[in-house]
């Protein structure tokens, strides 16, 4: 219940035919992260039980009010739901869906996929969150076959962090931007699903991805944002790959008229 009003947690579970991994795919812990919605909408429809050595258990999306309310945190309290696992039955309205969401599905679970986007006005690189240093989550974040895995075990309360702590290989998927659907990279993102899923012998039919590059980054060092300082219309520079060195261009930006540049 949240404030007298049920919420209703949209799940789809896909039981295969034959035995193998519980897979746990969540998406918009963050409530206005949707990209993630679709891809768990999409791979929720894609599978039937005989294609599966395992179990697809597909939570759509996690923080319900603040995705009906069209924002990040938990609307009122405006608390972030990804710092609230894995909750507590017995505490505020954050905590108990946290701990509900946590002992009735995630908890069953042998590994999981979460996505998430940037918060809104800024864009993230497609990329993997993951703790390299547990073989078991490098072995998810490789598998997923993209380019650029930022290492770190994730913060306190992140679903990520709790359920690596608790035995429960998670990754984190970052992808764009927040409060929109970005359909351009659903195809890609279902494929490096399907490849953990080969990966982990739940489609042991389906090859493995290779991204043809990786580089893991940042487990002790600084990430930061980038943020102009002055306002105009962003011309984008970096490209084909999403690496830059010291001194490459990253964006210009231009007044109206093009005559401004910086
Ligand atoms: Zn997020």
């Amino acid at each position: 219940m949240f404030h007298d009003d049920v919420i209703e947690l949209p799940v789809t579970v896909v039981n295969g035919e034959q035995a193998g991994p519980t897979v746990c795919l969540t998406a918009a812990v963050h409530g206005d992260e949707l990209n993630g919605v679709k891809i768990v909408q999409e791979v929720a429809a894609e599978y039937e039980p005989s294609d599966l050595h395992g179990t697809l258990v597909c939570l759509h999306v996690l923080n319900v009010p603040g995705f009906l309310a069209q924002q990040r945190y938990i609307p009122i309290y405006d608390e972030d739901f990804n710092r609230s696992f894995s909750g507590n039955s017995r505490s505020t309205p954050t905590n108990r869906l946290a701990n509900t969401i946590y002992e009735e599905f995630i908890s069953k679970c042998d590994l999981g996929l979460d996505f998430h986007t940037s918060t809104r006005n800024r864009t993230t690189m497609y990329h993997v969150r993951a703790d390299m240093c547990d073989p078991a989550v490098e072995r998810i974040a490789r598998a997923f076959g993209i380019s650029i895995i930022l290492d770190g075990e994730g913060a306190q309360g992140t679903l990520r962090n709790v359920a690596c702590r608790d035995g429960i290989p998670t990754v984190t998927v970052e992808m764009r931007r927040a409060h929109r659907f970005q359909t351009a990279h659903l195809d890609r993102a279902l494929h490096c699903v399907a490849s953990v899923l080969a990966e982990h012998e739940v489609l042991p039919d389906r090859p493995v991805s290779w991204s043809g590059w990786t580089r893991v980054v940042a487990r002790d060092g600084k990430k930061m944002w980038l943020c102009a300082e002055t306002g105009g219309l962003v011309e984008m520079k970096w490209g084909p790959y999403p690496l830059v060195e010291d001194g490459d261009p990253l964006f210009t930006i231009l007044d109206h008229f093009k005559d401004t540049s910086r």
